[in-house]
């Protein structure tokens, strides 16, 4: 757990409570506190020291001023603090120098005997950390703790900071408090008003003693540093599992008790990776586009997933399935697909392999994806329509489960994306991973760091983001971006942007984030771009956007057909159109000069042509 010790003021205390290293060093910028920072500089700090400012319902101005001259590392709001304020501050990052780009925004909310946990609920995607403090005359520094049981139903799984009133009496409290259910999420303790000689001035014999006390709890990150990855029961923090019909179960228990002894065999690594290379072309090019950089004054990279075999990221997914099919003796193989893309890098592995294929797409898809159905009808597969409900591609995954519940022997079920029931998710990902582990080697080899400012990737259910994120998630240093399709506008109901819509549900046999009606009934999305038009994402975006690890933004289509229009004339690269809606981003967002972002270019837009020509009239 880490340790923040709050109410600095003075420069040799400041300097002596920084030989005891803790992680955090809090300086309260707030004139009515007795402990308020005047000082003209902080003198310098160990690098592992994050330095916080402490703001009560500071203009954001002086808090951006404030974190430049003194280089903070972390912002924590003591006040009223809206989300709206939190996301502002968030938004403004181009504005701060270097170092603090990242910036740690910790909201402080104060507690008594009880608690509406419902109140953090808007703030889970504006800030990274919670703070929970006593609630009491001052707006923090009043020397006591609350009730810490309270914490037993905090419904987050964002990290929170506690505080109130810590002192050495408390010690046994904490380790009580430690070992209970209710410090799962608990990421440090801070401390302030029980060490100090007087307001601002802290005993360091004290904190020495509580730190040494404390020492197997403080030297112990491990635990509650955040997991992005699945967890051993499936969950991506709360989101994930597996929820299927009994019948399905000794198919997907099938998969899951073997699909990571599978991946981890020589044998079957040799066999993906020779395929990757030889058949799909990898390592696809990590390609600096340079007049799309000098148009957005920042460092812009394309990873060129639209060169592979079949022109998307998804021919990797379904290479490293089928190669697990051969491997659990399946001969059949099946699979759902809405637009067709994910259908025929399906039917493209089966001929490669021999395998019989069969594809289940709705009846309105079918006429509208035409040359995708002469193209796995080419390869060989059988194109079953779903003549069910819309007719569209929910219908054609019920089509899928049912063959698949009624051929569990010699049937594998291919899907695409990151979704569906555990294992499937990590299994898709996993994967797609290649992409992010290319992108650290080729980046280093340009840049000289393997690093990104920032991965960028469009999320339909999120297969391509998980590939490029994956190498990434505890990397605090690379942001992530994930773009969703906001279709004609948020609030239009005609969209697809799930995690500014959605609520927890269930589909496709995972818990998730879901665009649903009040009773639960499942909202038909809408985008441009038929790849994105999902209305859930994978569970480990939805957990990344609950935790706020991931930046979330939604791009219009009109926003994203322009952006492909970019990219196609200023580096002559037709992007398919999910991918247009993250190249959207440039637009509606800043980057610093020497920012490197890599975006992942997740297929080319043949396909889309027909759509560019519509939109454009061209
Ligand atoms: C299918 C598709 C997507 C969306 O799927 P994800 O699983 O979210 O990656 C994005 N881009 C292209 C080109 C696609 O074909």
């Amino acid at each position: 757990m880490r340790l923040k010790v709050c109410g600095m003021k003075y420069q040799d205390n400041i300097e002596q409570v920084a030989a005891l290293q803790p992680d955090y060093l809090g300086f309260i910028f707030y004139e009515k506190s007795a402990r308020n920072f005047d000082t003209e500089s902080i003198p310098e700090l160990p690098k592992s020291i994050k330095k916080t400012g402490v703001f009560v319902d500071a203009d954001i101005d002086i808090v951006i001023k404030l974190v430049n001259k003194h280089n903070l590392q972390a912002v924590q709001l003591h006040g009223k603090e809206s989300p709206e304020y939190c996301d502002d501050l968030k938004n403004r990052h181009a504005e701060l120098v270097s170092a603090s780009h990242n910036l740690e925004i910790i909201k402080v909310f104060s507690i008594k005997d009880e608690f509406d946990f419902s109140i953090l609920k808007p703030y889970e995607n504006t800030c990274n950390y919670f703070l929970f403090d006593t609630k009491g005359k001052h707006p923090g520094g009043n020397g006591y703790t609350f009730n810490w049981n309270v914490l037993n139903n905090y419904p987050s799984t964002k990290p929170f900071f506690l505080s109130g009133g810590l002192g050495l009496n408390e010690v046994e409290k904490i380790n009580q408090f430690v070992n209970s259910k209710a410090s799962k999420y608990c990421y440090a303790l801070d401390v302030n008003s029980k060490f100090e000689i007087e307001p601002g001035l802290k005993d360091i014999e004290d904190l020495k003693t509580f730190k040494k006390n404390l020492s197997s709890i403080l030297d112990n990150n491990k635990e509650i540093v955040m997991n992005y990855n699945v967890d051993e029961k499936g969950y991506y923090g709360e989101f994930g599992g597996a929820f299927i019909p009994e019948m399905l179960y000794p198919n997907v228990e099938e998969l899951r008790q073997n699909y990571l002894k599978v991946m981890a065999e020589p044998e079957f690594k040799k066999e993906f990776d020779q395929l990757l290379k030889d058949y799909v072309g990898r390592p696809s090019p990590l390609y600096f586009a340079k007049r799309l950089s000098e148009k957005y004054n920042t460092k812009i990279y394309l990873k060129r997933e639209d060169l592979n075999h079949t022109g998307a990221h998804k021919i990797n997914n379904t290479i490293g399935q089928i190669l697990m099919a051969k491997r659990l003796g399946k001969t059949r193989i099946i699979a759902e697909t809405g637009a067709g893309q994910h259908g025929v890098a399906t039917a493209t592995v089966c001929a490669l392999m021999g395998l019989e294929c069969i594809v289940y797409m709705g009846e309105i898809d079918i006429a509208r994806q035409a040359p995708n159905v002469a193209r796995m009808k080419m390869l060989g597969a059988t194109v079953v329509p779903a003549l069910s409900g819309s007719r569209t591609l929910k219908d054609a995954t019920n089509e899928a489960i049912r063959d698949w519940i009624n051929n569990p022997v010699n049937t594998h079920y291919i899907i695409g994306s990151a979704i569906g029931p555990h294992p499937y998710p990590d299994m898709v990902t996993r994967f797609q991973a290649v992409i992010s582990e290319e992108i650290k080697w080729q980046l280093k080899e340009q840049e000289g760091r393997k690093n990104p400012d920032y991965v960028v990737a469009c999320i339909g259910g999120g297969s391509n983001a998980a590939g490029t994120y994956y190498h990434y998630l505890h990397e605090p240093d690379v942001g992530i971006i994930a773009v969703e399709a906001a279709g004609l506008g948020i609030d239009s109901g005609e969209s697809a942007a799930t995690s500014v819509l959605g609520k927890e549900g269930i589909i496709h046999g995972c818990k998730t984030l879901l665009m649903q009606t009040k009773d639960g009934q499942i909202t038909e999305p809408y985008s441009i771009s038929a790849g994105l038009d999902y209305p859930g994402v994978g569970p480990m975006h939805a957990h990344l956007s609950k935790t706020g690890r991931a930046e979330f933004m939604s791009i219009t289509d009109s926003d994203a057909m322009e952006a492909g229009l970019e990219l196609s004339k200023l580096e002559g690269i037709i992007p398919a159109i999910e991918t247009s809606h993250a190249l959207a981003i440039f637009g509606q967002r800043e980057f610093k000069e020497d920012d490197v972002v890599v975006v992942s270019l997740s297929g080319r837009g043949d396909k889309d042509l027909e759509n560019y020509i519509d939109y454009f009239k061209i």
